[in-house]
């Protein structure tokens, strides 16, 4: 193990732990389910005043526009918090993006509100490990580089946005505009497993609404004149399943629509979501699945509206990727970490990031775990060492040879 150099051994040691954790309590006190506008308002002011501890410019962007189908068919708009963007340095040569987001998969009205500890070390609470946690891990690796001169001679945008548990829909162009042309990327999913393991290629995934548009007609005096939209959603159901194979899975998740037992029923939408493990089985898809819309189209003689798509392209891990993992876990060495990684089939803005061709790893806030559930829980010690492995990993970023 070689030992860390003095200055950076100073700031690492100097990361205050009591401090991040009293911000992780207070921002997971607020619920900010991804539709709280009210509670990531109020997370997002709170994350402005944390951010401005850093010599950057904050600003909160508007949300992008994005639209769902409705049951009936129609395009309706849905609404989004902002996304707080913290500017450092962007005349800088190397410059970095660091990512997290503020929102959680607890809406206001869960019966999951309240932090309960464990044990001495445990805290259970929503949004802790995923990623409030995670948030004050990249703010206090931030906030102890910039006590080292090497560190100012680098640049870096930090993006936390409010909807990344809906698939980033609003955020995406933002995530896309931020990422081009970095030198590389950390986001602050919570560790893959409470041991600490990262998150190394994921698949991809895309949410489908196929609008299915027939023609109603009496049941019993005219049935040939209608067009039934509930079975050319249901064969579409089945042939879009039979298009799965090993590099993809298709889940048709929903019909809706329909009419009374006596009419043919002249509206249906369809909803599936795909996993697309590489990009070009995603091709594959998209080609599949437009011959198959045609077929549909012509043989049931119904129109059919798609909407959606892939919003998390698949990420592979590169070359440049892979030396980002090797680089984090030699700088995990230096700490006596031990750091492995697996491949998963879940999705984060990392898979929007590795997609702008940035080398990425986005499993770098807190050790936890059981995330999404009422039993979510962090793993308070990891604040401190997560924090430490950052400042080790991007201090090599910005001042070790190329990527
Ligand atoms: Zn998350």
């Amino acid at each position: 193990m070689k030992p860390i150099e003095g200055p950076l051994n100073r700031v690492a040691q100097s990361i205050d732990g009591a401090q991040m954790f009293g911000q992780v309590e207070r921002w997971a006190g607020i619920n900010s389910g991804t539709g709280n506008l009210d509670g990531l308002r109020e997370v997002a002011g709170q994350l402005s005043d944390a951010f401005s501890a850093l010599p950057g410019n904050i600003t909160l962007e508007e949300p992008g526009p994005v639209t769902q189908v409705s049951a009936e068919g129609q395009e309706v708009e849905v609404e989004y918090g902002k996304h707080l963007v913290c500017c450092v340095r962007p005349e800088a040569e190397r410059r970095f993006v660091l990512t997290g987001h503020m929102d959680t998969v607890f809406p206001a009205d869960h019966p999951f509100q309240a932090l309960t500890w464990l044990d001495d070390e445990v805290l259970n609470g929503p949004g802790t490990a995923d990623m409030k946690g995670g948030i004050a891990v990249m703010l206090h690796a931030l906030k102890a580089l910039e006590g080292l001169s090497a560190w100012q001679k680098v640049g870096y945008d930090v993006m936390i946005n409010a909807d990344e548990e809906t698939g980033s829909l609003s955020s995406a162009p933002l995530i896309e505009r931020l990422a081009k042309g970095k030198y590389a990327a950390l986001t602050y999913e919570p560790a893959a497993t409470p041991e600490g393991t990262l998150a190394h290629a994921r698949g991809g995934s895309g949410n489908y609404s196929l609008t299915v548009k027939g023609k109603s007609a009496h049941a019993g005096r005219n049935p040939r004149e209608g067009r039934n939209a509930i079975v050319a959603a249901a064969v579409l159901a089945v042939r879009l399943k039979d298009l799965q194979r090993d590099d993809i899975s298709v889940n048709p998740a929903r019909i809706e629509g329909g009419a009374a037992n006596n009419v043919v029923p002249d509206h249906a939408v369809l909803r599936f979501n795909i996993r697309p493990k590489e990009p070009a089985a995603a091709e594959w898809f998209a080609s599949e699945m437009n011959a198959l819309l045609g077929e549909v189209r012509q043989a049931h003689e119904v129109d059919i509206h798609v909407h959606g798509g892939i919003t998390r392209p698949p990420k592979p891990v590169d070359r440049r990727a892979q030396k980002l993992f090797d680089i984090v876990r030699e700088c995990g060495a230096q700490l006596g970490q031990d750091i492995d990684w697996q491949s998963t089939g879940g999705v984060c803005d990392g898979n929007n990031i590795a997609a702008t061709g940035v080398p990425v790893v986005d499993t770098m806030g807190v050790r936890g775990g059981k995330i999404h559930s009422p039993d979510e829980f962090m793993i308070a010690p990891s604040l401190v060492e997560r924090a430490q492995l950052s400042t080790l990993v991007l201090h090599r970023l910005a001042t070790g040879d190329a990527l």
